[in-house]
């Protein structure tokens, strides 16, 4: 087998001796692309010897930036999809800030297009709030959700949805036809011109704060208004124990609110800013070991409903640069699992199939992307293939994705991602097995 992201497509497929996430012997049938009991041939099977491999659902991310079109410098939809298998990825959501933004039927639709051509993995585009997500007026939600690319989440991302009036309408549309709001907590005001997490590292460096008072403000102001309007509220990359807190108490009023967390949030803290390297420069910011500890128990009690990459590729220039120049993002659908893993499994919070519940069935529910998430007969064939006891360093130089900006270079990981089916469809194969 070729050790390429390239489609290899046979009409069946057997997966042998692999285990499933309770570590029970796993055999999975596919045909035509479906989880099936039995064959209805034996024609034309690829058998794939996978001993020693754990066969998981796909992933799917709520958070992904695919920077096309318009920034095809740092990231296209074909590379962000290539990075997205070799993650274990499925399906991805296309956050709509892009040039243009996506703000109209006809962006998300491109955009819908471009993942289906390149067919490696879903790509599912998330529409913006508001027009040129300036949070003045709404944009064509309704428009969105009606086209082939049948948008059903709405976020600014990148810019919090700051008027509450702007707030409370959107989320008063959405409703009509079950769509959902992810929010980009962040008040504007308080977080102006800001680099860092506000604390006793950006004292000691010198670089202008930005206060956990200030995610936690909108958060609570926007389950208030989601218990108000009776909508469906997400909450994007949340980073604060206080945050936790007010979505804690708010799923406890029975309120529609879920929430997220990143990667790189489970697993890194402020004190890597000391070393001014750009790479760790992410909105929202790293916090301290205190937030990072409430994150990993939100996640694992629930509170947290699943992980999502925020995935924010940007090119060589915009990063090799000093800190205050630099643009804030990191690259993550290649090193999500991994982090997941070692941050949550191996230090014993939850069990591996919980942590497949937190980024592939429950993200897959809240976005209803109903084809995935699942191993079931009668499914779409969409899965990965892991080998937990191998140990990997990430380089850099070896993503798939167009850009390098992973904080996590030259680090050691577990789990390693060994190939990705999506529909039945072998994508990705590192070929190494
Ligand atoms: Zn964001």
């Amino acid at each position: 087998m070729t050790s390429n992201s390239k489609t290899i497509s046979s009409k069946r497929t057997e997966i042998r001796g692999a285990l499933d996430a309770q570590g029970k012997a796993q055999k999975l049938l596919v045909e035509d692309g479906i989880f099936v009991e039995k064959f209805s041939s034996n024609e034309n099977v690829l058998a794939i010897e996978a001993a020693g491999l754990t066969v998981l659902p796909g992933l799917v991310d709520l958070h992904t930036h695919l920077r096309e079109p318009g920034r095809e410098d740092a990231e296209t939809v074909l590379t962000g999809s290539q990075s997205a298998v070799a993650g274990g990825y499925t399906a991805i959501s296309a956050m709509p800030n892009t040039l243009p933004v996506a703000d109209t039927a006809g962006v998300v639709e491109q955009v819908f297009r471009l993942g289906a051509h390149h067919g490696l993995c879903d790509v599912f585009p998330i529409g913006a709030v508001t027009l040129g997500q300036e949070g003045k007026h709404l944009a064509e939600l309704s428009a969105m959700n009606q086209s082939e690319a049948q948008v059903r989440i709405f976020s600014d991302d990148g810019h919090c949805v700051a008027d509450p009036l702007v707030m409370r309408r959107a989320l008063e549309y959405v409703k009509t036809f079950d769509g959902i709001i992810a929010q980009h907590a962040q008040d504007p005001r308080l977080t102006d011109n800001a680099q860092m997490n506000e604390g006793d590292v950006s004292a000691r460096l010198g670089l202008k704060g930005w206060p956990a008072v200030a995610e936690e403000a909108i958060i609570a102001r926007d389950v208030l208004l989601a218990e108000h309007v009776g909508s469906r509220l997400h909450i994007c990359h949340l980073t604060t124990a206080g945050g936790v807190e007010i979505v804690r108490r708010a799923k406890e009023r029975g309120i529609q609110v879920t929430a997220e967390v990143t990667p790189h949030h489970l697993l890194l803290t402020d004190d890597y800013v000391e070393s001014y390297d750009p790479v760790f420069k992410v909105n929202p910011p790293l916090r301290t070991e205190r937030d990072v500890e409430a994150l990993r128990e939100g996640l694992a009690d629930g509170t947290i409903d699943i992980v999502a990459t925020d995935h924010a590729p940007h090119p060589l220039e915009a990063k090799d640069c000093e800190w205050n120049a630099a643009a804030f993002g990191m690259v993550g659908l290649e090193t999500a699992f991994s982090i997941g893993y070692l941050t949550m499994v191996k230090s014993g919070l939850i069990s591996l199939s919980t942590l497949l519940e937190r980024m592939s069935s429950k993200p897959a529910d809240i976005a209803r992307y109903s084809d995935h998430g699942s191993l079931e007969v009668g499914t779409r064939a969409n899965f990965f293939l892991a080998d937990l006891d191998q140990e990997w360093t990430v380089d850099r130089a070896a993503l798939h994705s167009k850009s390098r900006n992973t904080p996590f270079h030259a680090m050691r990981l577990p789990a390693r991602i060994m190939m990705t089916f999506h529909n039945g469809a072998l994508v990705f194969d590192r070929g190494a097995h």
